[in-house]
């Protein structure tokens, strides 16, 4: 069936009514000339676009296969990794801080006891004034010093129980014992002012514990 010139199809690139090929794929209408320019476009889009595109996946694929541990997924366990370290270090370091806040208190309590006992036995053996009772009960003062010095009762570490928890925290805390073992070592020793100062029983003598 033959077209008026009017109702031929228009070029989609220039225009003309001569547009005799139609393009499949876009179902544009082009002259002879324009048809071939279309089809060359095309090739030089399918070039730029999708082969260079496979081209440049196919070399991120490579880099993967070469260096895998360059992969974005890898820097995400990396970075879980070092933050964690960090929480961690930063909870051990201030754990061991307290722990040196208690533990000096502590030796402190334990270098004024041990003084005390110097004194009453240096005291007992100037006037040689003790018998095996006292003796024994010396002995047993600083037994259990010894025990309270190498395993403090009043220091207690704590790991968090929640059974959820990965790594459980750790904390540390000071009971009340200090003191009381302090007094049940001493005996006729006043503690006043929670353990700062010292008055001793029987002599007018002080001591600061800290
Ligand atoms: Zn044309
Ligand atoms: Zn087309």
């Amino acid at each position: 069936m033959a077209f008026s010139s009017s109702n031929k199809p228009r070029c989609a690139t220039c225009g003309k009514n001569i547009g005799t090929f139609t393009c499949r794929g876009c179902s544009q209408d082009f002259c002879l000339s324009h048809a071939q320019e279309h089809r060359q476009l095309l090739g030089k889009k399918m070039d730029e676009d999708v082969i260079l595109m496979h081209d440049q996946l196919q070399q991120c694929l490579n880099q993967q296969v070469k260096q895998p541990s360059l992969h974005p997924l890898m820097k995400e366990i990396n970075e879980w990794e070092k933050q964690s370290i960090e929480k961690i270090q930063l909870v051990a370091q201030n754990t061991r801080q307290k722990f040196l806040d208690i533990i000096s208190k502590h030796t402190n309590n334990a270098k004024i006891a041990l003084i005390s006992i110097k004194e009453q036995l240096s005291r007992a053996r100037d006037e040689d004034d003790f018998f095996e009772a006292d003796i024994n009960e010396w002995k047993e003062k600083l037994e259990k010093l010894k025990t309270d010095l190498n395993t403090p009762k009043a220091i207690t570490i704590k790991l968090d129980d929640n059974m959820n928890s990965f790594i459980p925290k750790i904390s540390i805390s000071e009971g009340p014992m200090i003191i009381e073992t302090f007094e049940k070592i001493l005996g006729d020793i006043d503690i006043q002012d929670k353990g700062r100062l010292i008055t001793h029983g029987s002599s007018k003598g002080y001591a600061l514990v800290r």
